[in-house]
């Protein structure tokens, strides 16, 4: 079996050249090293290193071996492969994770950081990986996992009728804030956090602290002027702090800081984007993803595509906020009373 699953596909795949080979061998015979790139014969002998090439130099040291130079003309195997790099260098790669315990693993691993819902946790999921029946699996893990259902409880919300603030265009120009107070205390002494949420990307920073009296009459004066929107956007991501402190009574904000990446990384319903790549264009590596090194196309990219890109962003962004806003409006209306007051009435 061994010697079929070498020689068929997808074993013999070329692999993307854009990144770093690792190959982990047990020999403990020296062995030879062929290259086409001439330098890597010098990599001992070289007097003047930078920090960089240091650190592999010793890292290389680990290894007994020699390096060779063959030419292109000789050495056809490498050549051969080399030439294939510019289509290969566009590959997508998603793991396919066969039918075992480890499909559980992920989601978990992915769900678990932020309990995000479960469109956003079938989204991380699938950034990396892909196995046939993953929406069923990653549906039925949301569903039973005990964090979600003891805190995700459903926002009753009897007020007013929902007055929408305006529709932003830009990151950052407008925030909302919150307190989620009387947490358990923690050996750093916390027993609070201060949350706040960019209203444009949904970018969230979560800022462990001590509760002060202060901070609660802030809290109170601020609710008088808040809109519905962002309470209960607020309170779903109280919910979700209270279910990530719930894991870890002692130490919740030693969390803190994955549970805001796990909430950044996710796209967000409203936008369509996640914050990340709202704020930055960018959706940085999460915990399970596998290769080491940012991508390159990124340091390469022209300045000015970088901003169109993002304007393109920023524009569709303000259009999936418009279209949820009037969504919610529709719905919020829907359930609440229409009060109107007189100069003097009592509030
Ligand atoms: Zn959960």
């Amino acid at each position: 079996e061994i010697k079929e699953r070498l020689t068929t596909a997808p074993i013999l795949v070329l692999p993307d050249f854009q990144q770093p080979f690792e190959l982990h061998s047990d020999a403990s015979k020296e062995c030879i090293l062929y290259t086409d790139h001439e330098a890597l014969k010098h990599l001992h002998s070289q007097d003047k290193v930078s920090a960089r090439h240091a650190s592999w130099v010793a890292y290389l040291e680990h290894f007994t071996f020699v390096v060779k130079h063959k030419s292109g003309v000789t050495n056809r195997v490498v050549d051969a492969l080399s030439r294939r790099r510019s289509v290969l260098s566009r590959m997508i790669v998603e793991l396919c994770i066969p039918d075992c315990s480890l499909r559980a693993h992920v989601i978990q691993q992915l769900h678990g950081k932020g309990h995000v819902g479960r469109e956003r946790t079938l989204h991380l999921v699938q950034t990396s990986y892909f196995w046939p029946t993953i929406h069923k699996e990653v549906e039925k893990y949301v569903q039973r996992c005990k964090v979600c259902q003891v805190f995700n409880g459903t926002a009753t919300n009897a007020g007013l009728l929902y007055m929408p603030l305006p529709i932003l265009s830009q990151p950052w120009v407008d925030i909302s804030m919150d307190f989620v107070l009387d947490l358990p205390l923690t050996q750093q002494d916390n027993d609070s956090i201060y949350v706040v949420v960019d209203r444009f990307s949904n970018m969230t920073h979560f800022i462990p602290y001590k509760k002060t009296t202060d901070v609660v009459r802030v809290a109170q004066l601020y609710f008088r002027e808040t809109d519905g929107q962002t309470e209960v956007v607020n309170r779903s991501l109280g919910n979700l702090l209270r279910g990530s402190v719930g894991e870890h009574v002692k130490s919740w904000d030693h969390k803190l800081s994955q549970t805001e990446f796990a909430h950044n990384h996710a796209v967000n319903r409203s936008t369509g984007f996640s914050a990340f790549q709202v704020v930055y264009f960018v959706t940085p590596k999460g915990p399970l993803d596998l290769l080491p090194v940012p991508d390159k196309t990124r340091v390469h990219g022209k300045a000015i595509d970088f901003i169109h890109r993002l304007q393109e962003i920023h524009e569709a962004v303000h259009n999936n906020l418009e279209k949820a806003a009037r969504k919610y409006k529709t719905v919020a209306d829907r359930r609440r009373r229409h009060l109107d007051f007189e100069v003097g009435d009592f509030v």
